[in-house]
């Protein structure tokens, strides 16, 4: 149960390049992915910008860490007044000045660009008390569980924690249980360092004691089944037999993540399978990209695309942060970075 340097910032990097990857195609169809990349979308320039998905990973990271900080916040509270930060980043100018509470993540400025924030996550967000309840929707769309990779590396019951955050902007029970799933995944790989096969069957098992828990389980037990046994070679991942939906919702975005690491060996095919389809490109491909780097750390993200990512120093830091406080560090640098 040890969280290596190399794995957390595996995750936020492989999830924020797996973002950028899938952004300039978020809403493209295959077709029209073929027709405007007529040398194939591998010989596009990657550019680096992130979206949504990456800004709320590390909106995710900053209530985990400012929970830790402040000791008696829970991780519930802390993250839920994250998001409302990110949500002033999406509806209100760059102020001219911060207050100190803000911290330290609020002011970089690449985080107040609106990368096509997901309308469910807005709309929970905008109606948020002060409370950190339940969304009153009926939403499983894949906001909820694009965000809670944080949740694996650092928390000890990821599966409900993560559940609970993904909660308060996505009220279907099929949000919480992928969002649960997935961070539990992370937290298999990541820390428990289990071979991605092993831990996708023990997230299957988990999730499947849980109630409501049908929709992801299925889901899951097809990327695997589809992966494993080969039916799902040589065709793009939402054309899978059942996973044909795209990923907008939480446990296709989930599956069809899991199916692209599984089916293929070389982790660029990999991202690059998770990101060209009809689909929610840029979720699937973050989705991804965390379940790779928590897997096999940095050393499979070219040079290239690390130089030109967006928020590279900022991920870096939270990665190693998040680090920090798995070893029970205190130091005064997080406090200053993270205030109570
Ligand atoms: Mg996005």
């Amino acid at each position: 149960m040890v969280l290596k340097l190399d794995r957390s910032r595996g995750c936020l990097l492989g999830g924020a390049v797996g973002d950028a990857l899938g952004w300039p195609i978020e809403f493209c169809s295959l077709s029209e992915i073929e027709l405007r990349y007529s040398h194939g979308y591998r010989e596009a320039a990657f550019n680096g910008a992130v979206t949504d998905d990456t800004q709320m990973v590390l909106f995710t990271a900053e209530g985990l860490l400012r929970a830790y900080v402040a000791v008696q916040k829970s991780p519930l509270w802390a993250t839920h007044a994250a998001y409302a930060r990110w949500y002033r980043t999406q509806t209100e100018q760059y102020p001219a000045e911060f207050e100190p509470n803000d911290g330290w993540l609020l002011p970089h400025q690449a985080l107040w660009d609106r990368r096509a924030p997901g309308n469910t996550c807005m709309s929970a967000l905008g109606a948020a008390g002060y409370n950190p309840l339940r969304a009153d929707n009926n939403s499983k769309g894949c906001g909820g569980v694009m965000r809670v990779a944080p949740i694996g590396l650092t928390h000890t019951e990821p599966f409900e924690t993560a559940g609970r955050i993904s909660e308060l902007t996505h009220g279907h029970p099929t949000s919480s249980v992928a969002s649960g799933a997935f961070a539990l995944l992370i937290a298999h790989i990541a820390r428990d360092q289990m071979p991605l096969l092993a831990a996708v069957d023990a997230v299957i098992g988990y999730a499947a004691q849980q109630e409501q828990s049908g929709e992801t389980v299925e889901a899951l037990s097809l990327a695997r089944d589809h992966a494993t046994l080969g039916s799902g070679r040589g065709i793009p991942a939402p054309l899978a037999p059942g996973l044909n939906g795209g990923g907008w919702i939480a446990e296709e975005a989930l599956a069809i993540a899991v199916f692209c690491c599984l089916a293929e060996r070389d982790p660029i095919d990999a991202i690059y399978r998770a990101v060209e389809h009809d689909g929610d490109s840029d979720s699937t491909g973050a989705i991804a990209g965390n379940i790779l780097g928590a897997l096999l750390g940095t050393e499979w993200i070219p040079d290239e695309w690390l130089r030109k990512l967006e928020l590279r120093e900022v991920i870096e830091q939270m990665a190693a942060d998040l680090v920090a406080i798995t070893e029970g560090r205190a130091t005064s640098d997080l406090a200053k970075r993270y205030p109570a």
